[in-house]
């Protein structure tokens, strides 16, 4: 009865969690709650400063953690933690407890999706709680003593521009001590083959996705966010195509469970915000974006205004679902805007 008949069988800890704990998560969807209640039951990773925060297990070696922000993934093993995103700043102490009442292993890398508030800004306490790989260089040409040789924050070159830009707010020890620019970078931490892909021009234009290969475990960032329609930040470099080109990439790296669809295995994805997917979850996610795409752009061939796409309401049908607040209005003046920027 261990950890590793639950964290593998996602199918076993679904049954048991429908029969009791359920009602502890009532804000979230069912999905989402399913997998809270056995992180409940194995980590009880309540870390304090924060009682939001969950811990979930999804492999034996990795976990996510819910409630700091954006959604944080983080890998265990002998050469440290790996941990994608930080949350924001105001929870990043009660996301160094979660991640330490998991393991006293130090702290290595920190990959950040975006230059978002709500995803980096846990980066300096986060890393100043841990310690660099490099004993004589700390990366970027830095000394390993610089910053105190807390862990290594890597991320896209943008996000480092955007990080360091006058007037962003962030604190220099904040900002990714390595950064690239190529479609695709890679690590080999702690058994496994870690793979960053750089998503340009798609929630900003300084996304990534990272992939956990043998963990098969990929933390999307914002380009995913099953709360809501996704942010196109085009002040900051997004565009609607590369969201769809995001959310292609993630399809094409999952795997689902086939041709056995009954078990509740294959590839998982944590999305920037919201509860834990599989492949499926993104094709449909995908295809709602694309639609509404496609309405707005023959609306727009037919020479309407940005008023009246809004008036003939082109994300009906998924509004109810993910379009809250203002996220309905945003979206598709994103897409309006995204589409009219392209020749
Ligand atoms: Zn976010």
């Amino acid at each position: 009865m261990g950890y590793h008949e639950y964290a593998f069988g996602k199918y076993a800890f679904k049954r048991q969690a429908r029969m009791s704990h359920q009602h502890y998560w009532k804000p979230y969807p069912a999905k989402f709650c399913l997998a809270a209640v056995l992180a409940l039951s194995l980590v009880r990773a309540q870390p304090s400063g924060n009682n939001n925060l969950e811990v979930l297990p999804l492999r034996p070696n990795f976990y996510m953690i819910a409630g700091a922000g954006g959604n944080i993934g983080f890998q265990v093993g002998a050469d440290g933690v790996v941990v994608v995103d930080t949350g924001s700043a105001a929870n990043a102490d009660a996301v160094v407890a979660a991640i330490r009442k998991v393991t006293p292993q130090p702290i290595r890398y920190i990959i950040n999706t975006s230059a978002d508030a709500d995803h980096v800004g846990g980066n300096a306490i986060v890393a100043k709680a841990g310690q660099t790989l490099f004993t004589g260089n700390g990366g970027a040409g830095v000394a390993a003593d610089f910053l105190g040789g807390g862990a290594s924050i890597l991320s896209v070159e943008e996000v480092l521009t955007r990080m360091s830009s006058a007037g962003s707010g962030f604190a220099l020890n904040s900002w990714p001590s390595e950064t690239f620019n190529q479609p695709r970078k890679y690590v080999y931490l702690n058994g496994e083959g870690i793979e960053i892909f750089r998503q340009p021009v798609a929630h900003t234009d300084g996304d990534a996705m990272v992939f956990f290969r043998r963990s098969d475990v990929i933390v999307a960032g914002d380009v995913f966010d099953t709360t809501r329609f996704p942010v196109i930040d085009l002040a900051r470099g997004g565009s609607i195509q590369g969201v769809i080109a995001a959310l292609q990439k993630l399809v094409d790296t999952a795997i689902p469970s086939v041709p056995i669809v009954s078990r509740d295995e294959g590839t998982l994805i944590i999305p920037g915000h919201g509860h834990i997917c599989d492949q499926v979850d993104v094709v449909e996610y995908r295809d709602m974006v694309t639609i509404i795409r496609d309405r707005v752009r023959d609306l727009k061939k037919q020479g309407m205004s940005l008023a009246q796409v809004k008036e003939a309401a082109p994300a009906r049908g998924y509004m109810k679902r993910y379009g809250a607040g203002s996220a309905t209005n945003d979206f598709v003046e994103a897409v309006y805007k995204s589409l009219s920027e392209k020749p």
